[in-house]
Parts: structure tokens; sequence; C-alpha cells
């Protein structure tokens, strides 16, 4: 390290000297694109598409608001004033008459699950379901969503009972009955759906009469309960195994639908870009959806760190694909998570004493750094998932080996995922050093104060989320949601309860006052540059996306309320009005 001025600082350095050199570019093109439109007439340079009367924030330091944008085709064609939009408007334009209301770049989602997603919206999330009253609503609504025949599976219910009634997560207090649903519940409401749902923790399963008889399970299997000698549906962890043997593999027809449902979900968001955790099967998915002109977000996809060597098999460079489906980063995993208290930490949980765990990737020793070395060889950018404060400090020892042993190289933009837990301040200070971005998920922050400070003290939560400190080490700060979260949390995918959980640090509901740790604050406007300018460059497509500017990608949004002044508790409230991505509206309210 320290052989090549590549921290932080230059990274910033970097970003604003580009954006230097592209404020001449851009002068000089909107004088030429206006010749044009002199010259050439209506034929020549006419908008699509032009918002005005707008506030439009660039995040562009050279040309930070504007009050108009002129779109053609799949592309930002020119902003500036109203008057100066004014000249690319022809006879077909479509004019979208802003009345103040907010432009932002479109929003990109650093961490998303597209596939779980999609299969939590068609079918059952239960998370937050513990009585019977909420089983029966939930799978009623998920049987008139899903196509007929079709299982109905996971749910994970009881996930926030259990942190309500006992916080640590797997132990329920004293007196409680865990929630523990049996098929009489759901079997009337199921004729047509095998279900095949679990409590939140894997640890009991629920199959209805469907699921029973496809798998042909009876009394006489282990881990079926019987009362009676009728199965009563619930089944051990085993049991459900043998029965899931009889469930098909998912149909395309099905896994489109699911698609279209996340797709939708992301649109009212204005979300256009998504870096997505993408296993093997979704390539064929985003692929028929582009065919069908029903893309309507941008996958960054990104495959697991082992399959880098696959990518290189191929030859296939870093970023190989289009603007539409692009091969991203490769995802690595050193920890586990908090929900279940497997994050690696230092010092023991205060609730379990143990210290979390490593992932298989970490084994045998020396594996992680063969594929973190393997991938960088050939030009790639691993994003590892590291959670506790010793898995950080781990992954940042292992990425400066990689730097030790390839070389120095301007082109390095790796990751932690998640960095929810810094040991202190030195920790932002050597991701600062080494370049390393950190890809953070505000709303896990609003999302696990909930439990966190009886989990790991008082002391630990100073330095946990710590979004400003990262930021002010000089630490590129990206933003995501995790959507759609885990087995023990839902993560809405919507940027601006991000931002909001970024800057109030509180519930939807305002609590605690002041907010939980509010020394780790930011501002709107960073939080805003987190979920557009920065992602762009965390991908590598910083002279294409996340700013608005002419030449770039057509992917805005329009929001009703401005979020850099709108104040702090209303910014979950702020509302996507119009989302367009590739010069394409694909959402409006
Ligand atoms: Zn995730």
């Amino acid at each position: 390290m320290g052989s090549v001025s590549r921290g932080p600082e230059s990274v910033s350095r970097g970003v604003r000297r580009g954006i230097g050199v592209a404020i001449v570019v851009f002068v000089a093109s909107l004088a030429l694109v206006a010749c044009e439109e002199a010259d050439g007439g209506a034929s020549g340079g006419n908008a699509d598409l032009i918002l005005t009367g707008g506030v439009v924030w660039t995040g562009d330091d050279a040309n930070p608001r504007a009050e108009a944008v002129a779109l053609r085709g799949a592309r930002i064609m020119a902003v500036g004033s109203a008057g100066e939009i004014d000249a690319f408007r022809g006879p077909d334009t479509r004019i979208v008459e802003l009345d103040g209301r907010f432009v932002s770049p479109g929003f990109i989602d650093n961490h998303t699950h597209f596939n779980s997603a999609g299969a939590l919206l068609l079918g059952a999330s239960l998370l937050d379901v513990a009585d019977a009253d909420g089983l029966r609503a939930r799978i009623r609504e998920a049987v008139e969503r899903m196509p007929t025949g079709a299982w109905i599976t996971g749910g994970d219910w009881g996930a926030y009972e259990a942190w309500a009634m006992g916080s640590a997560g797997d132990q329920p207090g004293e007196g409680d009955e865990p929630f523990s649903p049996d098929r009489s519940l759901i079997d009337d409401l199921t004729p047509d759906h095998p279900v095949l749902v679990n409590r939140w923790d894997r640890t009991a399963f629920l199959a209805n009469a469907g699921a029973l008889d496809a798998a042909g399970a009876d009394c006489s299997w282990e881990g079926v309960e019987c009362i009676d000698g009728e199965p009563t549906g619930r089944l051990t962890p085993n049991a459900a195994a043998r029965v899931r043997q009889a469930m098909p593999a998912k149909p395309m027809e099905l896994r489109l639908e699911e698609a279209r449902a996340a797709l939708a979900d992301l649109a009212q968001y204005g979300v256009t870009t998504i870096h997505d955790n993408t296993p093997p099967n979704m390539f064929a998915v985003y692929q028929a959806l582009l065919d069908e002109d029903e893309l309507t977000t941008r996958i960054y996809a990104r495959p697991t760190l082992d399959r880098a060597e696959h990518q290189a098999a191929l030859g296939l460079p870093r970023n190989f694909g289009s603007d539409f489906i692009r091969l991203g980063g490769f995802k690595g995993f050193v920890d586990g998570i908090m929900g279940n208290s497997t994050a690696m930490f230092y010092e023991p949980f205060d609730h379990t004493g143990g210290f979390g765990s490593w992932r298989d990737m970490m084994e045998p020793a020396g594996n992680m750094e063969r594929l973190l070395i393997e991938a960088d060889a050939q030009g790639y950018w691993p994003q590892v998932h590291a959670i506790g404060d010793h898995a950080i400090d781990t992954l940042l020892t292992l990425f400066a080996r990689v730097e030790e042993v390839n070389g120095p190289r301007e082109d390095r933009r790796f990751r932690v995922i998640h960095a929810q837990h810094l040991a202190g301040p030195e920790t932002a200070a050597r991701m600062a050093e080494l370049g390393v971005i950190a890809e953070v998920q505000p709303y896990h922050a609003i999302d696990d104060m909930r439990w966190m400070e009886e989990r790991i003290g008082p002391d630990r939560i100073r330095w946990t989320y710590a979004f400003r400190t990262l930021d002010e080490a000089g630490v590129l700060l990206s933003f995501g949601s995790d959507w759609p979260g885990t087995n023990a949390a839902w993560y809405t995918a919507n940027p601006l309860m991000g931002m909001y959980a970024a800057v109030a640090r509180q519930t939807p509901e305002g609590e605690p006052e002041g907010g939980w740790v509010p020394e780790e604050r930011i501002d709107a406007e960073t939080a805003l540059r987190a979920y557009t300018v920065n992602n762009a460059w965390a991908e590598g497509m910083e002279e294409e996306k996340g700013r608005i500017r002419e030449g770039y990608l057509a992917d805005l949004v329009v929001l009703d309320m401005n979020p850099l002044e709108v104040e702090v508790a209303r910014l979950q409230d702020v509302q996507v009005m119009l989302t367009i991505v590739d010069g394409r509206v694909v959402f409006e309210r």
C-alpha cells in the first residue's frame, strides 16, 4: 500500500476532474445541437419528451440545477433553463409541465435480490404474521395472484413476533408460545395451490392438503405430525425437504410473472438500475423480458465470486453486456448477518456469547484470498459481504493483499457490502486509503435498531451504520436496499425511505427522538448522491448514468416534493410521479 495515490481523495478528485472536462464538452455540444436545430428544422433535432418548469437536480457539480430537460430516444438531449429547452420543442414532442416538481437522475439501487422480491411479491410474505387471521389473509391474497396449480412456498412467518417476544430472535420470551399453524387454517383457501411455508428460522414448516398429497406424505413419514391418524400439516425440516421433492421446477411463465411484479415495484419507486445479486437462472428471465420490451430497470448482474473463473474462461471482460443487462461485479461473503447473530465480531454478542461465524468462501484457509486475487487479475471487481467488525477488518486485509500480489492499478473499485459495524473510525480511514467503496443499505439501520443495542451493547453501536464517519473519511458512500430483505426482515426498495433512514436515523414513526446514534446522520443531498452519482461510479458507468447531463442515458424520476427541502420527517412521504428509463415513461402516477 501507499505505492499508489489511489485513496478516496484521489477517487473524489478523479470524479471532480471528470466533471470539469465534461462541462466543456456539455457547453460545446449543446451549442452544436442548437445549431443543427436552427438549420435542420423539425426533422433535425426535436425532442421526444421535454420536462419543463421544475427543479432539476442534476448531480453534476458543474451544472447543479436546471429547470428543464429534453430527451430524444434513449438519451438526454439537453439540460437547461425552460427557455433554452423550449428550442427543442417540435410538433410531436410530449411536454410534461412539472409545476415546480423535483427531477432527479433515476435511482440506482446498490443491492437487490430481484428473484426473491418477485417471488415474495407474487407469493406470500409472512414475516409479520403471527396469528391465524393474518396467515389466512396473506394466503388468500397469494392465491388470487398466483396461477392455478402454482406452489406457495417460503413465507417466513413469525420473524417480527420473535423479536417482539424475546429480541434475541431465536428464543421466545417466557410463557409465550410461538405461532404454530396447522393446515385446517388454510386448506379451504387453497384447493388448487399446494402450500409449503415455513417459520422464519426454518425450524417449523406447514404443508396444506395439496402439498401432502402431491408428495404422498402421510403419518408413516417421520416428521409428519398426526392427530387421530390425520396429518396436521406441521412438518419438521426433514419432512419438509421430502415434500419439496414433489415440487416441480418453477415454470418460466411463473418466473416472468414474478419478475413483472418486481419490475412494477421498482418503477413506482423510481429505481432505474439495480445492482442485483443474480443467480444463474435469472439471466434467461431478464433476456426474455428485454426481448419483449418489458425490462423497465437496468440490471447490473452480480454472480457469486466463485463464478468469476467461468466468466474468465469465456473471455468476457468486466462489464460485458449491454446498457440493460450487464455482467457486473462478483459477490463474495465473509461472515453471516445480524438478523441471526452470525455477523463476525471481535467481542461476543451480549445475548448469545457467540462471536458469529465465517461463511463457506472463507474455507479452507486461503480460499477467499485466492478467489479475490484471481478475479482481480482478470480486471473484475469483487464486492464482498462483511458485516461484523472482525469480518470487515479481515476483508480489508485481503483487499490490501490483492493489491500487493497483483500490483497497483487505477481501475479497482472494490466494495465492502453492508459494512455495518466498524471497530472504530480507523476502519473508515483504512477503507479510504484502500479506495474501497462502502456499499451500505440505510434502511437496515432503522430496522435493526429495534434490537441492536441489546445484542452488541451501547459502546459498539456508536460505530454501526456509520454513514457520516465513512463519508467524512473520504469513502465513497453507495446506497441501496437489500430488497426484499432476509428471512428475518422485509426491506422496501423505496429509495426515499432509504434517504429518510440515513438522514433521520429514526423509525418511520419518528423514534427515537433526535435519531439513533445521531452523530452518524447525513444530509439529504449526500444521501441522494449516494443513490445516483456514486452508484453510477461504483458500477463503472459514471460516463453514462447517475447524472442529468447531455448525452447520458435518459433515466430520470420526477418527485412530488423536493427531498432536499422537505422537513426530514416527511422525506419518507415523498412520492415518485414519473419514472423514465431509456427515454421511456415506465411509471406515471
Ligand atoms: Zn442481500
